[in-house]
């Protein structure tokens, strides 16, 4: 899966970027591996070839799967992708999977998973970042997603697993995000109090070729309980679809649910609004991640930090004042970088 990366070298940005705007895998995946790199040398070629990628991007519809583990996530998004590509599209598939630095395996990791898929030409899979924090993982796949956008995929398709905060994280990336759940009325409580449900603009029960009238009891418990909650939009109540991924019943309804979506959220101008703020969200989340770096690795923080911590536990001074202390050092940071600079 891991390309090799050559050495620094305009030419070979050049490269990437004519063969990702050419539609091209290999230097797609070559451009993704550079994304994924931890390398300051390579973070900064990637930011150089994302910009230029950028104004080719853009142009996919984003969905967002989860569902817990069990539940049918890889089965039915090959039985989408598959669909789609039947239908003339061309379908990315990237995963959202912190746990994955900790296991050393992947949501997708395990391709013959989604082998059908895999081997399609009009079909681009690929596996959760093996390293980093969940804002890492987001971060990395956010700027694959655009990559998938310039290289000419128009659905993308972002797949987590149903724990955790990679949900919010997913949602917060894509234009639709989606709840798998299974025909079984605990589960959906479950998600309700995680306040996953809140996140989901279409919930799937799916198996349901297991038992057909449990998964329609589940689908009336569901819209039940998504009356109680407040809808995101005005114009859209998150519907509630039964499929069965494995007899790739459904799917087509499921498809038509999607296109109703983004026909209804582009009429109300709600879908631009989500990306536009999706995208300033995604530069705050950068700034509060880099002032929290440049804190933590700070001298003048490193040197007071443990004994402002310890006097916090034991009362000797308040967070208020502990806190205040610990900022000062980054004020300072201003003025030694001007006495610093030459000009
Ligand atoms: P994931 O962990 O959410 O990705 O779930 P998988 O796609 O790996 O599916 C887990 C198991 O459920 C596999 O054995 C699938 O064959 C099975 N499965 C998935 N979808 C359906 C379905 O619609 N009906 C039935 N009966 N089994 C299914």
């Amino acid at each position: 899966m891991t390309e090799r990366l050559p050495q620094s070298d305009p030419a070979l940005d050049d490269a990437l970027v004519e063969g990702v705007l050419a539609h091209r895998l290999r230097p797609l995946a070559k451009t993704i591996t550079l994304i994924e790199s931890q390398r300051p040398d390579h973070q900064a070629r990637a930011q150089r070839v994302l910009e230029r990628l950028l104004p080719a991007s853009g142009g996919a519809v984003r969905i967002g799967i989860s569902g817990v583990p069990g539940v049918g996530k890889s089965t039915f998004v090959e039985a989408l992708g598959l669909y789609l590509i039947e239908q003339g599209h061309r379908v990315a598939v990237l995963a959202v999977d912190p746990s994955s630095s900790l296991s050393g395996g992947s949501i997708l990791g395990d391709k013959t998973r989604m082998e059908g898929l895999a081997q399609r030409p009009e079909a681009f899979i690929r596996p959760s970042p093996s390293s980093g924090s969940l804002g890492g993982v987001a971060e990395k796949t956010r700027e694959t997603l655009l990559v998938c956008e310039a290289a000419g995929f128009d659905v993308v398709i972002v797949e987590t697993v149903g724990v955790g905060q990679s949900e919010t994280a997913v949602a917060g990336m894509t234009d639709l995000f989606c709840l798998l759940q299974l025909p079984n009325a605990g589960d959906d409580l479950q998600a309700i109090k995680k306040g996953i449900m809140e996140l989901a603009d279409l919930i799937v029960i799916n198996k349901a070729d297991i038992d057909p009238a449990a998964a329609t009891r589940a689908q009336a418990q569901i819209r039940t309980a998504l009356h109680m909650l407040r809808p995101a939009s005005p114009n859209w109540t998150p519907p509630v679809l039964t499929l069965s991924a494995l007899r790739k019943e459904g799917i087509a309804a499921y498809w038509q649910t999607v296109c109703e979506y983004r026909r209804s959220m582009s009429a109300s101008g709600e879908f631009e609004a989500r990306r536009r703020h999706q995208a300033l969200a995604w530069m705050w989340e950068l700034i509060d991640a880099g002032l929290r770096s440049r804190f933590r690795g700070h001298a003048g923080v490193k040197a007071d930090l443990a004994r402002l911590q310890a006097a916090v536990e034991d009362g000797s001074t308040t967070p208020a004042a502990a806190a205040r202390a610990l900022l000062g050092h980054l004020d300072g940071l201003g003025a030694q970088r001007e006495r610093a600079a030459p000009n």
